[in-house]
């Protein structure tokens, strides 16, 4: 079961546990497990020539709205409230979280809003024409879904590192294929049993049963699985995706040529591959197989 799997990571001291299901902390060692696989995705990765760019837990809300994630996924997204009270506000604020009554109505929704995916914030700075071959990025970022479970490959607050390309419809889906490739071998080269599989995604309500039948049709997105812990279901540990046109409409991004740009994604989960690390070989990654370390930390 997940939760035995989950008890282990918790009594080993890699994951700390908070009141709230699928938040921890993460141990030193399961930090240099990350530095290790975000190493060798970027080494993966360096024939791309994409500009770098590491984007805060929280984006502008408008990246929100604009992303469609909210028709796709309302119950996944966060967005953050803050005080704009008066004195006399603010009394009522501290009576209320006295009395232990909720509090939180008091605020107001900011103008910022939780990261969904890594790409996301990356879509408004490429708003206007893209330059002949269209551009490429390397993302890391951290992203927020509200899905508690106790799956600790499950979590709530998590990272991604992407590799993005914007531009033709061609080379999005050439993006895409070829990172389906790289991304099943550099983890199956991490000594994981990795499956390919078109994705399912859960999109919500009865919109969301055409939107995820489409997605199969078309077969947009790809996910490299693993089964993280024995008698657990596999879990998707990287994704690559092809977006059609959907953030070159949402946010104004022009091919060279004129015409609306298409973008692809690949998405490595650094934390759902620690642990599929970790389920693999052990909790001691200082005593994995020499071949699996020699690559994370050469
Ligand atoms: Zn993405």
């Amino acid at each position: 079961m997940t939760t035995d799997f989950r008890a282990e990571l918790l009594a080993s001291g890699l994951l700390v546990e908070s009141s709230v299901d699928g938040l921890y902390g993460r141990s030193g060692t399961f930090e240099k497990v990350v530095r290790g696989i975000d190493d060798l995705v970027t080494s993966a990765g360096a024939d791309q020539h994409a500009a770098v760019l590491h984007f805060p837990a929280v984006m502008p809300r408008l990246v929100l709205e604009r992303s469609g994630y909210l028709r796709s996924f309302p119950d996944l997204p966060g967005s953050v409230s803050v005080f704009e009270g008066d004195d006399d506000l603010h009394v009522g604020l501290l009576e209320r979280l006295e009395r232990g009554e909720n509090w939180t109505e008091l605020l107001t929704a900011s103008d910022v809003a939780l990261c969904s995916a890594a790409c996301h914030p990356l879509y408004p700075q490429c708003s206007g024409r893209l330059p002949a071959g269209g551009r490429r990025f390397e993302v890391f970022g951290h992203c927020f879904r509200h899905e508690p479970s106790l799956d600790p490959a499950r979590m709530q607050a998590f990272r991604m590192h992407e590799f993005v390309y914007l531009g033709e419809p061609d080379a999005a889906v050439a993006h895409r294929d070829l990172w389906l490739e790289r991304s099943a071998d550099l983890l199956s080269g991490l000594g994981l049993a990795v499956e390919t599989v078109v994705a399912n995604d859960p999109f919500f309500g009865r919109p969301g049963r055409m939107l995820a039948s489409n997605q199969r049709a078309e077969m947009l997105k790809y996910e490299v699985v693993c089964t993280i812990h024995h008698d657990a279901h596999p879990t998707a540990i990287s994704s690559s995706n092809y977006h059609l046109d959907h953030f070159g409409i949402g946010f104004g991004i022009e091919s060279a040529n004129g015409d609306v740009a298409h973008s692809a994604c690949v998405g490595f989960g650094v934390e759902r591959i620690t642990l599929a690390l970790l389920g693999a070989h052990g909790l001691d990654p200082d005593a994995w197989p020499l071949a699996v370390r020699s690559r994370l930390w050469p």
